[in-house]
C-alpha cells in the first residue's frame, strides 16, 4: 500500500448512495460532507448548508447536533435568513479539534498544529543539520510538538499526524541524495508520538504531493480538480492531481519529474542520469547560469532581485531557466492536460520573473487543445503548504467518518 493514502477533496454534494447503500453508510456520507464544508469553507449557516449539499432542513438540523454532541464543532449565533428566518451557523472547533503536521525539508524541520478549518493555532521551525536523514529528524520533530503540548487544552481531540518529506537531503559534503518517506519513517514518528508501542497511525507524503494537496484545497487551485503543482528547491519535484485525487503511483514516488531528460547533452544529475530537467531549473542551475557559486545562501533571492534591477547575467539566467521552465512544463501539460500548473517553492519566483517566456514555449511547444485552457498560477500558501498539506491528509480520516473519531477521542 502507497504511504500517502489517495486523499483528494470530497465533492461539497454528497454523491449519491449506491443501491443498498444503508441508513447508516448516507448518515456517514452526509455527516462528513457537513464537516468538510465548514472544514474547508468556514463557519456557515444551516440555511446556506442546506442549499448547498443538497439535503432537506431537518435533515441537516439533525446532522449538525450529531457533530456538535461530538465536539467537532459548535452553532450559535444565528443569522436572519434572506427568507426572513433565524438560522443556526455551524463553525468547526479549530481550537479543540487538531492535526499534527511535520515538515522535513532540505535545510528546515517544522511542526505545527493545525485546527479544523484550516487554522494555523500553533507553528515551531529549527534548521536540520546537515548530513542528517529523515529518521534522524524524528527527535527533533518531536521535541518541537512536546513545546507545543504544553499549550494544548486537555480535551483538545489530535485527529491524526501526517509528515511531508522533501525528496532530496544534502549530506555533510553538500551533495545530494534521493529519499522520501519510507516506512521505517512513519514507524519512529509513530513510535515517538504513541506509547511506545504501537504508536498512533501516521500518514506520509513527498512534499510537492502534499503541497499540491494544500493549494487544492486552500490555495490558488481551490476550484481546480485537474492540476500539476511543481515544488522548486534543491531538486524539483511534481504534485499531480487528477478529478480532484492526488496520483502517487507505486510507493508514493510518482513525480519525479525533476529527472525528466530534457538535454541528453547536459549536465550530469546527481540520480546518476544526464540532462535531467532540474540540471536546467533547479536552484543550482539559476545560480550557475548568472555566475554566483552554486552554494550562495539567499541565492536564488539575490540573483532575482539582480535580475529585477537589469544586470545583465542575472537576467539572461532568468530568462534560460524560464525557458526550460517552460519547455518541460509543454511537455507535462501534453501528457496530464490539466486545467492549470501551479508554481511553488522557488520556481514561483522564477515563474513571476521570467512568466512571458514560460508561456512562449508552452505555446509553441504544447498541443492547442492542451494548452488553451490551461492556467499558469503561482503558489498562493508560501512555505506553509506543506504543513496545510499535511494537516488535510491528517484530517481526511476524521472527514470520512466523523463520529467514529469524534466519539473515540
Ligand atoms: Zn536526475
Amino acid at each position: 500500500m502507497s504511504a500517502l493514502h489517495r486523499t483528494g477533496s470530497t465533492p461539497a454534494v454528497p454523491a449519491p448512495p449506491a443501491s443498498g447503500a444503508s441508513q447508516e453508510e448516507i448518515r456517514r456520507q452526509n455527516l462528513g460532507a457537513l464537516l468538510r464544508h465548514v472544514h474547508v469553507h468556514g463557519p456557515t449557516s444551516r440555511a446556506e448548508l442546506t442549499a448547498r449539499l443538497g439535503l432537506n432542513r431537518s435533515t441537516i438540523g439533525a446532522l449538525a447536533a450529531d457533530l456538535a454532541a461530538a465536539g467537532l464543532v459548535t452553532e450559535g449565533a444565528p443569522v436572519t435568513t434572506r427568507r426572513g428566518r433565524p438560522s443556526l451557523v455551524v463553525t468547526p472547533r479549530s481550537n479543540r479539534v487538531y492535526a499534527q503536521a511535520l515538515s522535513i525539508e532540505p535545510d528546515k524541520l517544522r511542526a505545527a498544529r493545525i485546527g479544523l478549518g484550516g487554522r494555523v493555532l500553533d507553528l515551531r521551525d529549527t534548521p536540520r543539520p546537515a548530513g542528517t536523514s529523515a529518521v534522524d529528524a524524528v527527535d527533533t520533530l518531536t521535541a518541537l510538538a512536546h513545546e507545543m503540548d504544553r499549550d494544548v487544552a486537555a480535551d483538545s481531540i489530535r485527529v491524526g499526524i501526517a509528515v511531508a518529506v522533501t525528496d532530496t537531503t544534502r549530506d555533510r559534503d553538500g551533495r545530494v541524495r534521493i529519499g522520501g518517506p519510507d516506512e521505517k519513517l512513519r514507524s519512529a514518528i509513530g513510535a515517538a508520538f504513541g506509547d511506545g508501542r504501537t504508536g498512533p497511525t501516521v500518514l506520509a507524503g513527498d512534499l510537492a504531493d502534499i503541497a499540491a494537496l494544500a493549494e487544492h484545497v486552500r490555495g490558488v487551485a481551490a476550484d481546480v480538480d485537474d492540476l500539476i503543482y511543481l515544488h522548486g528547491s534543491s531538486g524539483v519535484s511534481a504534485g499531480i492531481i487528477i478529478e480532484g485525487r492526488l496520483v502517487v503511483g507505486h510507493g508514493g514516488r510518482s513525480g519525479k519529474v525533476g529527472h525528466m531528460v530534457v538535454n541528453p547533452d547536459g549536465l550530469p544529475c546527481e540520480c546518476g542520469s544526464r540532462g535531467c530537467w532540474q540540471t536546467e531549473i533547479g536552484e543550482a542551475a539559476l545560480l550557475r547560469h548568472a555566475g554566483r557559486d552554486p552554494g550562495t545562501p539567499d541565492g536564488v533571492c539575490e540573483v532575482l532581485r539582480a535580475a529585477a534591477d537589469g544586470e545583465p547575467a542575472a537576467t539572461a539566467a532568468v530568462e534560460r531557466v524560464a525557458d526550460w521552465l517552460g519547455f518541460g512544463v509543454a511537455n507535462l501539460v501534453n501528457v496530464v492536460n490539466p486545467d492549470a500548473v501551479v508554481f511553488g517553492g522557488s520556481l514561483r519566483e522564477v515563474y513571476l520573473a521570467g512568466a512571458d517566456v514560460v508561456r512562449q514555449r508552452l505555446d509553441e511547444l504544447a498541443l492547442p487543445a492542451s494548452r488553451e485552457h490551461v492556467q499558469l498560477l503561482p503558489a498562493a500558501l508560501g512555505p506553509d503548504a506543506a504543513l496545510i498539506g499535511a494537516a488535510e491528509l491528517a484530517f481526511a480520516h476524521l472527514l470520512a467518518d466523523p463520529l467514529h473519531i469524534g466519539t473515540a477521542a
